[in-house]
């Protein structure tokens, strides 16, 4: 297949990475702030090194991962920015994130005691960010062990506290009362990080609080999904979806009025029809629960598919048109001549687009750079 005939491609606009990510930093720096690109999970499943790159040439100052294995993969790619990694399994020696200047993420007394034995062992300071837990009870430490975990951290030779952080649980919601109290607690704990001597810089805003909430800004924010051109928040924003998924027409043929479709027989033409066969299926990432509602740009305009998604195909209702053999179908993609985009899927089976985006690493889908 070539790259105009694809069975299943992800095409990546990097001038909409570089779009979005010039948006998100210069919200960042109108604050005084610098911009964290979250690249974890293969970059959402846009592609962790070009994004990556893509993001550091449109402002991104650092880059966020989320295993040390993401992160070191990107350092030995030749990447040079400053690199965060936050959760990571007990048995993770986190020596060559040390040795390979990776930022890492501290919760608790155990896992600061890791990372200095790591330190040792590097003969080199290790680069900490101490993450407090301030309502969205994942990682960070708790309230009632933060004077200790600071404390601890200061007093260890081999541990240089270069910052401390949070996560918000509900930015996507502007004016969601936790947003507040998780700032307060925030703020709580850096006047705890003060009193024991540490001046670390601050991170806590995502995406949504980059985007609305230019007083949690601090030191850095850390977007992800809004990079990628995916709105979280209810209001419009100037931003670019980066991915585009397609296929092309393998078969046509006619059906007479009464003959039904796809496994299951669960649709039947209304009248004669002609139906053109897409060798994507839910193997390649079309949700299965799609099935019944969704179109796909084909030859200009949004067209049903008719029946079930099966697993490497789905067959679309083109009426009287004929499509020819090998032209694209746009499953979906930015949305601005009218087609699907992944935010309607995600809305359509009740998910959220960073689900159907980042679920498009895979083999069987090739990804091609524009
Ligand atoms: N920071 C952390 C710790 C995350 O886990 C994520 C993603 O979930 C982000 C930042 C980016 O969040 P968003 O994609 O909502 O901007």
């Amino acid at each position: 297949m070539t790259a105009d005939h694809p069975r299943a491609e992800v095409v990546i606009d990097l001038a909409a990475i570089r779009h979005n990510v010039g948006l998100l930093a210069a919200r960042a720096a109108a604050s005084g702030a610098e911009t964290m690109a979250v690249v974890k999970a293969d970059a959402y499943g846009h592609g962790a090194l070009p994004v990556a790159q893509a993001a550091v040439r449109a402002g991104a100052t650092w880059l966020g991962a989320c295993s040390l294995a993401e992160a070191l993969e990107l350092r030995r790619a030749g990447v040079t920015t400053r690199l965060f990694s936050w959760l990571d399994t007990a048995d993770v020696d986190f020596l060559p994130g040390v040795a390979n200047d990776i930022d890492l993420s501290v919760s608790s007394a155990a896992e600061l005691a890791r990372v200095a034995s790591a330190a040792a062992r590097a003969g080199k300071r290790a680069r900490v960010h101490l993450k407090i837990d301030t309502g969205l009870s994942r990682s960070g430490c708790p309230a009632e062990l933060w004077p200790a975990l600071v404390k601890a951290a200061a007093a260890e030779p081999g541990i240089e506290v270069v910052a401390m952080w949070s996560h918000l649980a509900a930015a996507d919601e502007p004016g969601h009362p936790s947003i507040d109290r998780q700032a307060e607690r925030f703020a709580d704990a850096y006047a705890i990080a003060r009193d024991a001597g540490l001046d670390p810089l601050r991170h806590l805003a995502n995406s949504a609080a980059t985007l609305t909430r230019p007083d949690l800004h601090f030191d850095l924010v850390r977007p992800g999904i809004a990079m990628y051109g995916l709105n979280p928040v209810p209001q419009p924003e100037d931003l670019v979806p980066a991915m585009t998924f397609r296929s092309s027409v393998v078969l046509t043929k006619r059906i007479a009025a009464g003959e039904s479709v796809s496994y299951g027989l669960t649709w039947t033409a209304p009248r004669d029809t002609t139906l053109a066969l897409v060798p994507v299926g839910y193997a390649d990432g079309v949700p299965r629960t799609l099935s019944g509602r969704m179109d796909v740009w084909l030859g200009g305009r949004r067209r049903p598919v008719a029946g079930r998604v099966c697993m490497d195909q789905l067959v679309v209702d083109c009426g009287d048109d004929e499509p020819e053999i090998g032209a694209e179908v746009v499953l979906f993609g930015t949305g601005r001549d009218g087609g699907p985009t992944a935010t309607e899927w995600a809305e359509t089976i009740g998910t959220i687009d960073y689900e159907i985006v980042t679920g498009m690493y895979r083999p069987r889908v090739r990804r091609r750079y524009v």
